[in-house]
């Protein structure tokens, strides 16, 4: 891909230390181990993995709503660890984050029209001004002018995301964290939200990543996916090229744990055994193996690195 590298991620590590009366000392949760990745400008890159798997803590990382344990993140060419409070604010504004549950991040008891403002008052835009974008924000995600009075109780599911949206927008973000934006709604929205997601994009020439536990909802979203396990990415291809042809097992198994709605699909079905290993106690060698129908000795002992096999990176021995 020719286009700018907007955002670049250097082994980046994320772990939680868990104190309680029911651990040991100190457990230490791996939730992202050392992710390297670049995201090019404008374009989509979907984050796919079984609950769990570290997703939303990268997103977070990313939008630094959560400092990594190692590793650097650099926006448009400037570490972020090294700016100072004050440029970070403002890098931070470039920066936004749509959560999944869109009934939990609007508060019942403010105007929808203060709701999509409300970071351009935080950051001490004038009222009229406000109004003016808050408005245009709201036609822009298809909801009309009059919603601006109106309160979240009056809206549906699908009606809120969007107002969701329009709040993400009102500081004119480069790139957007969009973490699993749909799950919440009906299966019949989801495809009207998802179109939303891709208008504005092309409209405003938005960077996205888009977060899902299952590949069905990214699918069409996004240009490339990385496929996540136990923190680690393990499969980071162009979609296409993801869907056609799956090199990793656990991609595979996802993938046929997805079936595709035409008959003439003759994958085999892989049903995963065993639960979703403890990312306190992981395995040893590769984090998949317990679960892989491919699992020899070396997988048992060896960690695979994630290496580029033509238009795609693979950690796997025995990649397909
Ligand atoms: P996903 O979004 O893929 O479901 P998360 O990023 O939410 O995964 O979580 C990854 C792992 O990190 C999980 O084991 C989760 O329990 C753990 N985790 C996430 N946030 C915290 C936290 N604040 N404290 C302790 N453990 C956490
Ligand atoms: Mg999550």
């Amino acid at each position: 891909m020719s286009r700018d590298v907007i955002l670049s991620i250097k082994n980046l590590s994320k772990n939680y230390e868990l104190s309680g009366a029911f651990t040991r000392g100190k457990d230490v949760v791996h939730a992202v181990e050392n992710i390297s990745l670049e995201i090019h400008e404008g374009e989509t890159l979907g984050i796919v993995g079984e609950s769990g798997c570290g997703k939303s803590t990268l997103g977070r990382m990313i939008v630094r709503l959560e400092d990594p344990t190692d590793g650097s993140i650099f926006f448009e060419g400037r570490d972020l660890a090294k700016e100072s409070s004050r440029a970070l604010r403002l890098i931070r504004k470039r920066l936004q984050m749509i959560f999944q549950d869109p009934y939990a991040s609007l508060n019942p008891r403010r105007q929808i029209g203060k709701i999509v403002e409300e970071p351009l008052r935080i950051h001490g835009m004038g009222k009229q001004e406000r109004r003016a974008i808050a408005i245009d924000l709201l036609k822009k995600v298809g909801l009309d002018e009059n919603s601006y009075e109106k309160y979240p109780h009056e809206f549906s599911g699908g009606q809120r995301q969007r107002v969701v949206i329009a709040r993400a927008l009102s500081l004119n973000p480069k790139l957007v964290v969009a973490d699993e934006p749909v799950s919440a709604l009906d299966v019949s929205i989801q495809a009207q939200v998802l179109n939303l997601f891709k208008d504005i994009q092309r409209e405003l020439g938005l960077t996205y990543v888009f977060i899902a536990h299952d590949l069905g909802v990214v699918r069409h979203v996004s240009d490339r996916i990385a496929v996540m396990y136990l923190g680690k990415i393990v499969e980071l291809a162009p979609a296409d090229d993801l869907y056609e042809k799956p090199a990793h097992p656990y991609t595979q198994a996802l993938l046929s744990a997805n079936p595709r709605m035409d008959e003439s699909d003759s994958r085999v079905r892989i049903i995963l055994t065993g639960d979703i290993p403890n990312p306190i106690n992981r395995p040893d060698g590769c984090v998949f193996n317990p679960r892989c129908p491919k699992a020899a000795d070396i997988c048992r002992t060896t960690a695979p690195a994630l290496l580029q096999i033509g238009t795609r990176q693979v950690a796997c021995h025995f990649p397909d």
